[in-house]
């Protein structure tokens, strides 16, 4: 450990997990007693859980990212930029800032927060022309995709090209396939007032998932309430079936339909940060293996949390790993600090523990499903519990406040179709979204902090 200096405390991300353990660790630590340094590309704090209503348009992107700096108690140092690789034995953090440059940054503890990306399988076709729903670009990028289908379908006098622009796939049965599906079909349907040129009976919905259930961590009860709503709004649900090959004008089902369409949406789970795979540490189905203090085994102060860890839950016993859920990363976050902090003054750690406390899925309108507390609910107590959940979880008053407004906006005047524009010329690939490459190998990592070292000395 350093000893001429404060301790230093570098935590990677400013998601869920990273920010609850900034906010504890500034908190708890008087300011000489460590000095705290957050690494992130972005400067705030994505509420994914609301991502798929920026893609449709009822919340403005601006409304679920959440400042990092809105308070003048927030004193920790960020480092615009994002960790490209991490060597456990020199200690050293190596940063990509957002101008390109690499930096090395020491640390004494290190908290692992980088969450995940969407997982993707050997799939012709799949990274080229997917977009996934897991940065606010993206979301941003999806609206203004499925506008300008709208638009072209509009302007079109070809058949062909009508059909398969007014056609969308989505592939994930999950909450965030289930809501993605949801919140854009919403949007589409109330588009047959504002183009009266197109067609109704030509918009179409595809929702697939390789699984036979829809959501199941839901139950079978709520699960099937949730398929009802998809299916009374026109939602095409495919259960048991994936995609076999996609390409620019058209995506092939693995049970041998090729569905014309402009638009795929690929939702099918999330896999941790390629962060963790530059660490040669053990992992488990791609997440680090920690212990039930969120401590790396056989490391001194390395830990992880959130999606990019696998952390054991001790509610559910049995082997089991936490789930990648919100609601687990915010509770490890505050949990990790203070296990730092613990680590710092010599006193022992505690392990995590904490009972999932349900979900929420908010289906755009007045259709939802939730399960708070084990209690099945749907229809509008569903909806009441699901906007009411997530305004409780937004951090800030100035963030709840706009995402309440933007709804009411919505209801009220209803939905607009406009095309930023922003981004029309733009790549549209998973890893540019999602920077899947620009992380180093550890070999990689080794070789560039030893350089970095021998040109110091
Ligand atoms: C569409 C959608 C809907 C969801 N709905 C729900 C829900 O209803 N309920 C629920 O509990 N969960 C939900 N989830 C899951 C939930 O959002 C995640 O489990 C949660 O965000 C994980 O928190 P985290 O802190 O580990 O990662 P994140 O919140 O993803 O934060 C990771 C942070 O690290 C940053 N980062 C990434 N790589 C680097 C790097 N190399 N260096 C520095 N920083 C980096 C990212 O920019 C990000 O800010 C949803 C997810 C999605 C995508």
């Amino acid at each position: 450990m350093n000893t001429v200096t404060r301790p230093r405390i570098l935590v990677v991300g400013a998601g869920f997990a990273g920010v609850d353990c900034v906010r504890r660790l500034e908190r708890r630590l008087s300011p000489h007693e460590a000095d705290v340094t957050l690494v992130t590309p972005f400067a705030y704090q994505l509420y994914l859980p609301l991502l798929p209503q920026v893609a449709s348009g009822v919340l403005t992107p601006q409304s679920i990212a959440i400042s990092l700096r809105r308070s003048q108690k927030y004193r920790t140092r960020i480092i615009p930029g994002g960790a490209i690789g991490v060597d456990l034995r020199a200690k050293v953090c190596v940063i990509r800032t957002i101008t390109d440059r690499i930096v090395n940054e020491p640390y004494d503890y290190i908290v692992l927060a980088p969450g995940s990306i969407t997982r993707t399988f050997d799939i012709p076709g799949l990274t080229d022309h997917a977009f996934g729903m897991k940065t606010l670009a993206e979301a941003a990028y999806i609206r203004d995709h499925v506008i300008s289908q709208l638009d072209l379908a509009d302007a079109s006098e070809d058949p062909a090209e009508r059909a398969s622009r007014l056609q969308f796939v989505v592939v994930g049965g999950g909450y965030a396939g289930t809501e993605t599906a949801a919140c854009l079909q919403r949007l589409t349907h109330a588009a047959v007032e504002r183009y009266p040129r197109l067609d109704p009976a030509l918009i179409k919905w595809h929702l697939i998932d390789i699984a036979p259930k829809l959501m199941p961590e839901l139950g079978d009860k709520l699960g099937r309430s949730a398929l009802e709503v998809l299916r009374r709004r026109g939602i095409e649900v495919s259960l048991g079936v994936s995609i076999a090959k996609a390409a620019e004008e058209e995506v092939t089902f693995t049970d041998g339909r090729v569905v014309p369409t402009r638009t795929l949406i690929w939702t099918a789970g999330v896999v941790a940060s390629p962060l963790i795979g530059t660490l040669d540490a053990e992992t488990v189905r791609g997440r680090l293996a920690v212990n039930a203090d969120m401590c790396l085994p056989g490391e001194d102060g390395v830990f992880a949390v959130g999606d990019s860890a696998a952390v054991p839950d001790l509610a559910k016993g049995e082997g089991a790993v936490c789930p990648p859920t919100a609601q687990h990363a915010s509770r490890q976050g505050k949990a990790v600090a203070e296990n730092v902090i613990a680590a710092l003054r010599g006193q022992p750690l505690r392990p995590y523990r904490h009972k999932d406390l349900g979900l929420v899925v908010d289906l755009g309108g007045a259709d939802a499903v939730s399960k708070p507390l084990g209690v099945e609910l749907h229809g509008v107590p569903a909806q009441a519990v699901a906007r009411g959940y997530h305004l409780a979880a937004l951090r800030t008053n100035v963030a709840k406040t706009r995402v309440m407004t933007n709804w009411l906006l919505n209801a009220v005047a209803g939905d607009d179709f406009v095309r930023t524009g922003f981004q029309a010329r733009k790549a549209a690939k998973l890893k540019d979204f999602e920077y899947t490459d620009a992380y180093l190998t550890k070999e990689q990592v080794r070789e560039h902090v030893e350089k970095a070292r021998s040109r110091a000395v």
